[in-house]
C-alpha cells in the first residue's frame, strides 16, 4: 500500500475564491456586505426563479432554525422529520421549545416515508422537515399533498440538495414554504460555513432577516451605507447571530460559478463507482428517476445479506487499504438524548435500524481521479474477498 491515504472528503477551492477572499480582505468590510448581499442574488439566479428570496447565514442549522421561528414553531408544537438525518435537523426544533417527532425512511431511498409521516400527525403538529439524504429528492408531491391536507408547513433540509431536481425542477423552488442549503466544508459548495435559506414567502423572509441579526431594524452595512445620519435601528425582537460573512460570501460566489460543473464531476465519479461496483454483495446507491437529478453530496453503499463482513469490519478494512469513509449517520433514534428524551428504541424504526447496520459512505468528491474512484473500488473488491 504505497498510495497516499483518500480522504473521505475534501474541498475545492481555486485561485478564484482565493482572489476574492483576498479582495475582501482588502476591501475594508470583512462581514456582512455588498458579497453577500451578491451571493444572495447569485443564489436566486442559479435557481432561476425571481419570486424567491433567499437569505443568506453563516450554517444551515442557523437557517433551519430562523425558518421554523418565523413559521411560528414554538412550545406545545410537534415538528415531525427523519430519523435518518445529522442532529441539526431535529436539534432546531427544540431550540423553539417544540418536540420532535422522529419517523422512519422509505428502504429503498433512506428517505424520509411519507406514510409514516401521516401516521405520526396529532393535533399538536406543526410542520414537517424533509431531509434530501445523500442528494437524492425525498417525495416531496406526497409530502406536500399532506402538508395541505393537515395544514402543516414544510421546511425541506436541503443541506446535501444542491443542485437537486425532481420533476424537472430544482429543489428550492418545490412550493415548500422554505428550503435552507449548507455550505458546511464537505457540502457540494463550500463558504466554510455556511448556509442560505430560500423562501417564497414575503413575511417569512422579512422575519428571517431581521432574526438573523439580533432582531434589528436595519442591518449594519445598511447602516454604514446610508448617506443620511444612519445611526439609528430598532429591536423589534431578541434575534441570533446568524449572518453570513463577506469574506466566507466571496467564496460561495465563485463556488456557485462551478457548481454545473461540480456536479458533472460528481455524477461521473458516482456512474463509475456504480459500474464498478456492480455485481458485488452490495446495495449501491439509489438513482434517480426521470427528470430528477441527484446532487450525490454522498454515496452510500449497504452491504447486503450474505455479504460476508460486518459493517464495522469493512471500514476497518478500507481504512487499511488506505480508503477514508463514513457512516451517515447513526439515526438520531440511537443517541442519548434523543432516545432518552423520547423513550425511542430501535424497533420503532426498523428500516433507518437495518440501513445503519450495514451502510458506509465511500468518498466521491470533485477532486478524486478516476484512477482515485477506481481505487476505492477496488479496496471495496477487496474488502468483501480478501
Ligand atoms: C450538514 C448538515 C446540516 C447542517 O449544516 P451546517 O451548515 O453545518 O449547519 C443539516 N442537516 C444535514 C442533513 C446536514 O448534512
Amino acid at each position: 500500500m504505497n498510495q497516499p491515504f483518500l480522504p473521505f472528503a475534501l474541498p475545492e477551492i481555486g485561485e478564484e475564491e482565493i482572489a476574492e477572499v483576498v479582495d475582501t480582505l482588502r476591501s475594508g468590510w470583512v462581514t456582512t456586505g455588498p458579497k453577500a448581499k451578491r451571493f444572495e442574488q447569485a443564489f436566486v439566479d442559479f435557481l432561476g426563479d425571481p419570486s424567491l428570496e433567499a437569505i443568506a447565514v453563516n450554517s444551515a442549522t442557523a437557517g433551519l432554525h430562523l425558518a421554523l421561528e418565523a413559521v411560528g414553531v414554538g412550545p406545545g408544537d410537534e415538528v415531525i422529520t427523519t430519523t435518518h438525518t445529522f442532529t441539526a435537523t431535529a436539534e432546531v426544533v427544540r431550540y423553539l421549545g417544540a418536540d420532535v417527532k422522529l419517523v422512519d425512511i422509505d428502504p429503498a431511498t433512506l428517505n424520509i416515508d411519507p406514510k409514516a409521516i401521516e401516521a405520526a400527525i396529532t393535533p399538536r403538529s406543526k410542520a414537517i422537515m424533509p431531509v434530501h439524504y445523500a442528494g437524492l429528492a425525498a417525495d416531496m408531491p406526497a409530502i406536500l399533498e399532506i402538508a395541505r391536507r393537515h395544514g402543516l408547513k414544510v421546511i425541506e433540509d436541503a443541506a446535501h440538495a444542491l443542485p437537486t431536481t425532481v420533476g424537472g425542477a430544482l429543489v428550492g423552488t418545490l412550493g415548500s414554504d422554505a428550503t435552507v442549503f449548507s455550505f458546511y466544508a464537505n457540502k457540494t459548495i463550500t463558504t466554510g460555513e455556511g448556509g442560505m435559506l430560500v423562501t417564497r414567502d414575503k413575511a417569512l423572509a422579512a422575519r428571517a432577516k431581521v432574526m438573523r441579526l439580533h432582531g434589528m431594524s436595519r442591518d449594519a452595512f445598511d447602516r454604514f451605507t446610508a448617506t443620511v445620519p444612519s445611526w439609528y435601528y430598532e429591536i423589534v425582537a431578541p434575534g441570533f447571530k446568524y449572518n453570513l460573512t463577506d469574506i466566507a460570501a466571496a467564496l460561495g460566489l465563485h463556488q456557485l460559478k462551478r457548481l454545473p460543473a461540480f456536479q458533472q464531476r460528481r455524477e461521473a465519479l458516482a456512474a463509475r463507482m456504480n459500474e464498478g461496483l456492480g455485481g458485488l454483495p452490495l446495495v449501491l446507491p439509489p438513482q434517480p428517476g426521470v427528470g430528477a437529478t441527484h446532487a450525490w453530496h454522498l454515496y452510500v453503499v449497504r452491504l447486503a445479506d450474505g455479504a460476508g463482513v460486518e459493517r464495522d469490519r469493512f471500514i476497518e478494512k478500507l481504512y487499511a487499504a488506505g480508503i477514508g469513509c463514513s457512516v451517515h449517520y447513526i439515526p438520531l433514534h440511537l443517541h442519548p438524548y434523543w432516545k432518552e428524551r423520547y423513550g425511542l428504541t430501535p424497533a420503532q424504526f426498523p428500516h433507518s435500524q437495518h440501513a445503519f447496520e450495514r451502510m458506509v459512505s465511500l468518498p466521491l468528491y470533485t477532486r478524486m481521479t478516476d484512477a482515485d474512484a477506481d481505487r476505492v473500488v477496488a479496496a471495496v473488491r477487496w474488502a468483501l474477498h480478501g
